[in-house]
């Protein structure tokens, strides 16, 4: 069966990155009929952020890349979250100890801070130097019940033998040789990521683990650990980085790759889920517009590279554009658009709207479906060039006075091709109405026709075609703001 996770620590709000690994791991358990798991490590107690364990799951779940079992849903494997989880890793600590493949470590603070000077000041890379290894039973025993300030580490072993990442393919890291015995249980009795982490996707019966591959230098060390406990491991795959285009580290501290600025900011989180896989690999082929489903579909583990992902963010309107398209286009899907929609508009032009009519579904339906492939944002209808459509232009008694003869001219024509017209509105009927309309009124050119019925409609001076105003309006509030201009 396949069980997959994606394993945040809650020390920071979900950001790109770690959306694409949740992304991948969803992908993954949805096309192989599998369960796909959310579980938080907050190990770490004094790197946890307020408010983000519950803004991650928040999250996955507006991405539209829900966990099946999680710390809120629950689930036969939980809890979901490692604080909670405190006696499954002392007990294994404790099952490690007995079995001599871990130890008690009472160094003090004070002498590790010393051999890492030592280390650094001879140019080598600091690490533990193991002697707590050789202390006779009897030893630890009397600084246990001192009650010593203590940790446990593992004992790492040479030998170590290659493993096949799905995507890195042979992969072994001699770590003995590099590392000193890494803590296991640190002095607060929390685990550390590496012995939570196993311990959890032992228990979870996790079959793939798919990570970033900052993790793979790690595995080696992993499977160390599930040899001591005599555990079968899981199927490691190691997803490549996702970087800015100019192969710069996607950073955190840009503040503008964090999920929540972009719900914030309207960005619809299919084009989300779409950019992040689409630089990446794993599709056989390579298209814009991609839904959910057909990322599902379309998914080809075998075909993930180990180069990273080159993320183009100015290409994220682009995106937007194509979903929100696809989503006009969708009854279902449009509804949710119109609500949103209808809430922009109130926002922005509440005490101005004169008729209602403009907040009705219908209305604003027939407003998407003439814009959608002209705008890749939901509220930039609300931007001032398209007030025309919330509420009435106004003007002065005197800008009324000073119309030309001609321009009131026109106004009445426009007035009487509309009552001539018993069909519905259409652009394309429309330009060809108002062509013949410029000729009628001969004195003036068609661009200035054109000015003229666009300034007396919206009260601006560019927007979409005249056409397309018209047909939005509708004709009876054409009639209205034609009138008004009449003397
Ligand atoms: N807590 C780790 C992280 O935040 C999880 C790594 C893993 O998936 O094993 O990256």
């Amino acid at each position: 069966d396949v069980r997959v996770r994606f394993a945040p620590s809650p020390t920071g709000f979900l950001h790109l990155g770690g959306l694409r690994t949740a992304l991948y791991n969803y992908i993954f358990a949805k096309k192989y009929g599998g369960v796909f798991i959310l579980r938080l490590e907050d190990t770490d107690q004094s790197r946890l952020v307020p408010g983000a364990a519950e803004s991650i799951e928040d999250m996955l779940e507006w991405a539209g890349i829900p966990p099946d079992e999680s710390p809120r849903r629950g689930g036969p494997h939980g809890p979901y979250l490692q604080s909670q989880r405190l006696d499954l890793y002392h007990e294994t600590a404790q099952q490690l100890v007995e079995s001599g493949h871990a130890y008690y470590c009472f160094c003090s603070s004070q002498r590790l801070e010393l051999l890492r000077k030592e280390a650094l000041r001879s140019g080598e890379i600091p690490r533990y130097d193991n002697r707590c290894r050789h202390l006779q039973p009897d030893q630890v025993q009397e600084k246990l019940a001192q009650g010593t300030s203590r940790v446990i580490r593992f004992r790492l072993e040479e030998g170590v033998k290659p493993f096949q990442d799905l995507i890195f393919g042979w992969n072994r890291h001699e770590v003995a040789q590099v590392e000193g015995d890494p803590v296991v249980i640190k002095a607060d009795g929390f685990p550390t990521y590496h012995l939570a982490n196993i311990v959890d996707d032992h228990y979870m019966k996790i079959s793939h683990v798919l990570r970033g591959s900052e993790w793979l230098i790690s595995t080696s060390k992993h499977l160390l650990m599930y040899q001591a406990l005599g555990w079968k491991p899981p199927t490691f795959g190691h997803l490549p980085l996702l970087m800015n285009k100019d192969g710069s580290k996607l950073s955190k501290r840009q503040g503008d790759i964090f999920i929540q600025n972009f719900q914030r900011d309207g960005v619809l989180p299919e084009a989300l889920l779409d950019i992040t896989t689409n630089c990446g690999s794993g599709f056989n082929t390579n298209r814009l517009g991609r839904r959910k489903d057909e990322l599902i579909s379309e998914f080809n583990p075998s075909r993930i590279t180990t180069h990273s992902a080159l993320l183009d963010l100015e290409k994220l309107p682009e995106f937007n554009r194509i979903h929100l398209q696809q989503q006009i286009e969708d009854e279902e899907q449009c509804r949710l658009l119109i609500n949103d929609l209808r809430g922009h508009i109130q926002q922005a032009y509440a005490a101005e709207i004169q008729d209602e009519e403009v907040l009705h579904e219908d209305y604003i339906r027939r407003v998407l479906q003439l814009r959608k492939g002209h705008i890749s944002f939901l509220k930039e209808l609300v931007n001032p060039v398209y007030s025309y459509l919330w509420v009435r232009p106004s003007f002065s008694s005197q800008q009324v006075a000073e119309l030309t003869t001609e321009a009131q001219h026109i106004a009445s024509l426009v007035l009487k091709l509309l009552a001539k017209r018993s069909e519905e509105l259409s652009v394309d009927r429309l330009n060809k109405d108002l062509k013949a309309l410029a000729k009628q009124a001969e004195a003036t050119k068609y661009r200035e026709v054109m000015k003229l019925l666009r300034l007396a409609l919206s009260g601006l001076q560019q927007g979409p075609s005249v056409a397309e105003m018209m047909v939005s309006l509708g004709p009876e509030e054409i009639s209205l703001r034609f009138q008004k201009l009449l003397l």
